[in-house]
């Protein structure tokens, strides 16, 4: 039998420039009832703070463990599973899940050893493009159509509920089918930088924009979930690219 706990200790909470204290407590008592505990925190405006303690009602401990972090990235590096939770659809580049529907992949990622993280943003501006092309997939909680932002903890506990109900359904399920792990989101950023001077160095671009095609590379590259030794292998296509690139332009001058 699947010990639920040593799942649910391999996923984290993240919290984006929250600006209100109370939101981290509620929050901090949100994923504590559904027997989580990892809540990292990006430049929040005010932690710790008596708000905070105050709506987190007994779930103090989730926040005195609570990690605080400057940046996005920071907090995500060793993960191999990222949902970016989103209150409205804004990046065609990211399928789309509900909550429902990323339990079994979260699950998948934990079984097999690895971390996972579920991203929220700021209570006014939600998560920027920037944020969520960090992220592996988009989770939008069903809502009425002309209202769809929850609070920011009713939100997380929304998704700590879902989670919870995915593992204990199905506490069996098998890890997926692969011999390594997927590499981690710190080494994939590392890869699309690398991919990203390349085709700059390779003259790839031609004045159309860069970014439209790192966006759609970033979802090809994402849906396979590359390991660390294929990485190696892609980069070594690309170190190469470029060593050839250098060639061509010392032999154009
Ligand atoms: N006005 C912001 C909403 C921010 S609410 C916007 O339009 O983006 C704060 C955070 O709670 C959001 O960034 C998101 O992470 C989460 N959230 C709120 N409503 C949600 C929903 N319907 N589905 C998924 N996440 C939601």
């Amino acid at each position: 039998m699947t010990d639920i706990s040593a799942l649910a200790a391999r996923v984290r909470f993240v919290l984006v420039r929250t600006s209100q204290p109370g939101n981290i407590g509620a929050a901090a008592r949100a994923i504590r009832t559904m027997g989580f505990a990892r809540l990292v925190l990006v430049a929040p405006a005010r932690f710790p703070d008596p708000e905070a303690t105050a709506f987190a009602a007994g779930a103090d401990g989730v926040l005195a463990d609570a990690l605080v972090v400057p940046d996005l990235r920071s907090a995500i590096a060793d993960c191999e599973v990222v949902f970016g939770a989103t209150a409205r659809q804004r990046n065609v580049a990211l399928r789309e899940y509900t909550p429902r529907e990323v339990a079994a992949p979260v699950q998948a990622a934990v079984q097999a050893g690895g971390e996972v993280a579920i991203v929220f943003g700021n209570e006014r501006t939600g998560l920027e493009n920037d944020e969520l092309a960090l992220c592996h997939g988009a989770v939008h909680i069903p809502t009425a159509s002309d209202y769809s932002s929850l609070n920011l903890a009713q939100a997380v506990q929304v998704l700590a509920y879902e989670l919870r109900v995915g593992f204990l359904g199905n506490p069996t399920a098998p890890p997926p089918h692969r011999t390594d792990p997927p590499a981690s989101a710190g080494q994939m950023e590392g890869f699309f930088e690398h991919l990203y001077t390349t085709l700059d160095d390779i003259d790839f671009h031609k004045g159309r924009s860069p970014e439209t095609i790192m966006l759609r590379l970033r979802k090809l590259f994402l849906r396979a979930q590359p390991d660390e030794r294929e990485l190696r292998v892609l980069r070594g296509i690309l170190s190469d690219a470029q060593r050839m690139a250098r060639i061509a332009r010392g032999i154009d001058k």
